[in-house]
C-alpha cells in the first residue's frame, strides 16, 4: 500500500457506499493519499444523478465566499480528471447568461460589483456583444453576463476506475449486502 506507514492515518481502510460522482471523488482521493479503498455501488455502474446531469461546471451563480472557493476548486480538479481519465471530457466552454428587461440588467451589474467578480472572470456584455459570441441568442435580448470559469463536463457513460486506482479490480461481497464492490489500491 503505497510508503505509508502501518498503523498510522496514512494507513487507513477506507469504505465508500455508492459509486456517483461523490463516492468515486472520495475514493479516488484517498487512494492517491495512500490509503486502501473498497467502493460499494448496487447497481452494475451509476445509473442515479452521476450520469443524469447536465454535466454542468458552475461557478458563475455561487454565492461568494467559500461557496466559490469550493466551485473554482471543483473546477480545477474536474480539469485535471479531464486530462487524466479516458472517456471523460472536460470543455473550458464558458458561459452566458442572458436577461431582457432592465431589472434583470440591475441583477447583473450587482453581480459585476462582487468581489470575486474577477476571479470568475465575469464580464458584462451588451446585446451586440453577445449576439457576437451566440448569433443564435433572440431580439429582445437586452444583456448578457459571460463567465469565462463556467465548464462542461461529458462522459461516454462506461463506468471507469478512478484516476490512480491502479490497483483497481472487482471484490465479492455477500449475497443480499450490496451488488457490486470495487477496491481500490494505488501500487504506483
Ligand atoms: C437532472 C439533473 C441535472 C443536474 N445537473 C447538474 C449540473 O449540471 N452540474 C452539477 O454539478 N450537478 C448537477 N446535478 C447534480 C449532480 O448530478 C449531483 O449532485 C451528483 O451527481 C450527486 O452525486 P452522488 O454521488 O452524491 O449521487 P448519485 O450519482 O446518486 O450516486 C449515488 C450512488 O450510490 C448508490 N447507492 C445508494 N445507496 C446505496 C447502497 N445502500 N449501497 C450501495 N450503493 C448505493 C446509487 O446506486 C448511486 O449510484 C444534476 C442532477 C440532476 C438530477
Amino acid at each position: 500500500m503505497g510508503s505509508a506507514a502501518p498503523g498510522t492515518l496514512l494507513d487507513m481502510r477506507i469504505l465508500i457506499v455508492g459509486g456517483g460522482v461523490l463516492g468515486t471523488m472520495h475514493a479516488w482521493h484517498a487512494v492517491r493519499r495512500g490509503h486502501q479503498v473498497v467502493q460499494l455501488e448496487r447497481d452494475a455502474g451509476p445509473r442515479a444523478a452521476t450520469v443524469r446531469n447536465f454535466g454542468l461546471v458552475w461557478v458563475s451563480g455561487r454565492a461568494p465566499g467559500a461557496e466559490t472557493t469550493v466551485a473554482l476548486r471543483a473546477r480545477e480538479l474536474w480539469e485535471e480528471i479531464g486530462k487524466a481519465a479516458r472517456g471523460l471530457k472536460f470543455r473550458a466552454a464558458g458561459s452566458l447568461t442572458i436577461v431582457n428587461t432592465d431589472a434583470e440588467v440591475a441583477v447583473l451589474e450587482q453581480v459585476m460589483a462582487l468581489p470575486d467578480a474577477a476571479d470568475r472572470e465575469l464580464k458584462l456584455l451588451d446585446a451586440g456583444e453577445a449576439r457576437a459570441l451566440e448569433p443564435a441568442l433572440g431580439a429582445d435580448l437586452r444583456a448578457a453576463l459571460w463567465c469565462g470559469r463556467d465548464a462542461i463536463v461529458t462522459t461516454t457513460g462506461a463506468w471507469r476506475p478512478p484516476p490512480g486506482a491502479s490497483g483497481f479490480r472487482a471484490l465479492s461481497v455477500p449475497a443480499g449486502a450490496y451488488g457490486r464492490g470495487c477496491r481500490h489500491r494505488d501500487r504506483s
